[in-house]
């Protein structure tokens, strides 16, 4: 959970301590405490009384390990980093409720610059077992184990460039507003998942809509791969917004049929299923994606 009253207890040598060891964790999985005394230029004293605090507060975790004393940033540390950061750019301005825990993410409603609502996407991609996560994303193959954070922010920095690049194309997705470390800041969307609509005026149009931007993606070369009701938020208006596109791939991926004829499906069986609407207009991976 975001702890966002950590926020406003943290004096500068506490925040000091904490970078230093973000900073040893590149090289380190378990921070020495000599090597966080040396990155955060304080007395040795005074770092250990600081680290102690910390670890009290849940930020760090202190291991106890046979050969050395050290120290690792816990998601709570990290949460409140990249809050820090955001917060000092004034793109994120005050911390409001979770709206949603997602497969791999917590979403928080947050206040912005001028004080609009944002939504706050904290990637938690260490959340999942990791034999799970690895077949999925294609920066996993690595012969050591990435780490969490690492793992969380590459996940991040995916979804804000993906979401810039459809943002500017026109493609219909959340404004992309910030991001850092594993955090990303965008627009907040009223609508909700198509996942929990039950019930839409015209399904026949909704659909077309969908099948649009399935085959409009795949003309800018990408295939989403996880185009399901879970994804994709339709508000009063009825119309669709992609929210989520963790997995997407290149229509020159080897399997690109194959991802492409099943996001249709998905849309298909979602169709049949919930609004009993069947059509046998659906988009062909070849004859459709040409530009
Ligand atoms: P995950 O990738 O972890 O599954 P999602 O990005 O799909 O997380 O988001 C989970 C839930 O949070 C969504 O189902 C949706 O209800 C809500 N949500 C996410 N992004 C937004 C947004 N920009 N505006 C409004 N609600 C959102």
């Amino acid at each position: 959970k975001l702890d966002a009253k950590a926020l406003r207890y943290m004096t500068n040598e506490d925040f000091r301590v904490l970078t230093a060891v973000e900073t040893g964790s590149r090289n380190h999985e378990i921070v020495p405490v000599t090597l966080i005394t040396d990155i955060a230029k304080l007395r040795a004293g005074g770092v250990k009384k600081y680290l102690g605090d910390l670890a009290k507060r849940n930020l760090v975790s202190r291991m106890a390990n046979a050969k050395y004393d050290g120290y690792r940033l816990t998601y709570g540390g990290y949460d409140y980093l990249a809050l820090k950061t955001l917060s000092k750019r004034d793109s994120v301005v005050s911390v409001g409720n979770q709206i949603g825990v997602g497969k791999e993410s917590d979403i928080y409603v947050v206040a912005g610059s001028d004080g609009n609502q944002c939504v706050l996407k904290l990637h938690r991609l260490g959340r999942l077992s990791f034999r799970n996560v690895k077949n999925k994303r294609d920066y996993l193959r690595r012969k050591q184990s990435p780490s969490w954070t690492y793992m969380s922010k590459l996940s991040a920095m995916k979804e804000y460039a993906f979401m810039q690049v459809l943002y500017e194309h026109g493609f219909p997705v959340p404004k992309p507003i910030d991001h850092n470390r594993h955090c990303v800041v965008m627009e907040l969307i009223d609508a909700f998942p198509l996942r929990q609509i039950d019930d839409v005026k015209d399904p026949g149009k909704l659909y077309s809509e969908l099948m649009d931007l399935i085959v409009r993606l795949a003309q800018h070369g990408l295939i989403h791969c996880d185009f399901n009701e879970f994804n994709i938020l339709v508000g009063d208006d009825g119309k669709p917004i992609l929210i989520d596109f963790p997995q997407m791939v290149s229509t020159s991926h080897p399997n690109a049929e194959e991802y492409f004829n099943r996001d249709v499906e998905c849309i298909r069986v979602f169709f049949k299923r919930r609004f009993q609407y069947e059509s046998y207009l659906y988009p062909k991976f070849r004859k459709d994606t040409k530009r």
